[in-house]
């Protein structure tokens, strides 16, 4: 068996796009089928270079690898419809050979008035197949001497039924159906056509594809009869909404896959938050990864009705699969949104952040005190209830205690001891010491941080906070 993803490049690899994907992916990875990435670059107009990057980048990113198409190859080369015109060609000789096409010249003057006739009447647009009427010789002829004309399909007459494996079946009437362009004038193919030669070139066997694809499948269904072959299954997946349950656009933010690994979301997580939109293994188990859902997954468990893309709950999977990561890994990972930081030293600061993190991007916070000395510390380096005097006391014994002490956790028994000293919280030291160390208030833990800083860095910084009090801060 087969599938493919055949995405046209026009645009960014939109989530919902990846969400298609992943069901093709998984599908085929379960039925130990071949996966196939298609281009559909046939309107010229609005092909965009920078698309067929986010596409391939995109599912790359996934991890979701196609066993044939752009850069691997396979045994149906070309996969870039552009490339493979001869193909449709064929196919359109066919079909105009027995009757089931026919060339039409009419102007797009003459479609217009039409279409804005038929509206003023309140009647359906559709073409009036006024070419049809002409003798196929003469059209022949005509379109020899050179005249623009492009192909149309010609509707049988009758009742097509669309099976959906996730919809049911649905019977439409022919008669509500265009007669379609499936060539245009400038001899490439439409759609409609290019995708069906090439889904039956391609041997597949099952089209899971958007749902906004469902109204194009009678006449999908139509050109494999005309051209006798078998046609695939279909299952169309749900749309994809945002939170106000309208489709799912730029206006919810990330309009782009890849917006989300600049946003720090892992693939994981993304691949984990994508297969559960629209489709759910119905476990109390929230983290699958990728074989998991191979094995999980069911094309016929889809639900038909369109899925919410809640952020709350992707921002959840993605907290847990960084804590699922190995140290060595997530180091990995963060290493692009700290690039700041030496290897060395992320490899012993990351382990402080796995616990506390969403999404990667929150990394910086958290871990450029290691590589920026704090200059002006703010309002918490003195608790409320303390006067500027007694936390420059408190951070004079703590500076004492640095001195001596083996910095790092075992620190904690002897600063409370100082606070006790003194007459403070623990709380409190610990805040104050925070800000004087790293200039923030929200920190990885505190005494490992002043380890990783050391020994002779954290004396500078307790200096600089002991200054900012008396009103001379130390030059940093
Ligand atoms: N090229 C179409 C798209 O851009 C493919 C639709 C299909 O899968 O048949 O989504």
């Amino acid at each position: 068996m087969a599938v493919r993803f055949a995405p046209s490049p026009t645009g960014a690899l939109h989530p919902g796009s990846a969400r298609t994907v992943i069901f093709n992916h998984l599908f085929a990875r379960q039925q130990g089928g071949r996966f196939i990435l298609r281009i559909e670059d046939t309107d010229r107009k609005r092909y965009a270079e920078a698309s067929l990057a986010s596409i391939l980048d995109g599912i790359r990113w996934l991890g979701l690898a196609w066993d044939e198409g752009p850069e691997v190859g396979g045994p149906h080369f070309p996969y870039f419809q552009s490339e493979r015109l001869s193909h449709y060609h064929q196919a359109v000789e066919r079909l105009l050979a027995a009757g089931d096409a026919y060339r039409c010249f009419c102007t797009a003057e003459r479609l217009e008035a039409l279409r804005e006739e038929q509206r003023l009447a309140g009647r359906p647009t559709m073409y009036d197949r006024h070419c049809l009427l002409l003798d196929p010789g003469e059209a022949e002829r005509r379109f020899a001497a050179g005249e623009p004309a492009v192909v149309r399909m010609r509707v049988p007459e009758g009742e097509t039924v669309v099976a959906d494996l996730i919809r049911g079946d649905r019977t439409i009437a022919n008669a509500t159906v265009d007669d379609q362009v499936i060539l245009k004038s400038d001899g490439f193919p439409t759609y409609h056509l290019a995708a069906t030669v090439d889904d039956h070139l391609m041997g597949i066997t099952h089209v899971i594809r958007a749902e906004e694809w469902l109204p194009s499948t009678p006449k999908h269904l139509m050109l494999y009869r005309m051209l006798g072959w078998e046609p695939p299954v279909y299952a169309h997946v749900p749309l994809v909404l945002g939170p106000d349950k309208a489709k799912l656009s730029k206006r919810h933010g990330a309009a782009s896959l890849l917006e989300y690994r600049d946003q720090g979301y892992l693939p994981e997580a993304m691949v984990n938050f994508l297969a559960f939109l629209g489709w759910s293994p119905g476990t109390e188990q929230d983290l699958f990864d990728v074989d998991e859902l191979i094995q999980a997954f069911r094309l016929d468990k889809v639900q038909s009705s369109p899925a919410v893309f809640d952020v709350a709950k992707l921002d959840n999977l993605n907290g847990q699969w960084i804590r699922r990561l190995p140290p060595e890994e997530f180091a990995r990972r963060v290493k692009p949104f700290v690039p700041w930081l030496s290897d060395e030293l992320l490899l012993h600061a990351a382990p402080l952040i796995q616990e506390r993190i969403t999404r990667l991007t929150e990394a910086p916070q958290y871990l450029d005190f290691l590589v920026l000395r704090p200059a002006e510390l703010p309002a918490e380096l003195a608790p409320k209830k303390r006067t500027p005097d007694e936390t420059i006391r408190v951070l004079q014994e703590a500076r004492a205690y640095f001195e001596g002490a083996e910095l790092g956790p075992a620190m904690e028994a002897g600063l409370r001891q100082v606070a006790e000293g003194l007459g403070w919280k623990a709380g409190e030291i610990f805040m104050t010491l925070r800000v004087a160390l790293t200039g923030r208030t929200v920190t990885p833990p505190l005494l490992e941080s002043a380890r990783l800083l050391g020994r002779a860095e954290c004396l500078v910084r307790l200096d600089h906070a002991i200054g900012q009090l008396i009103g001379r801060p130390a030059a940093l």
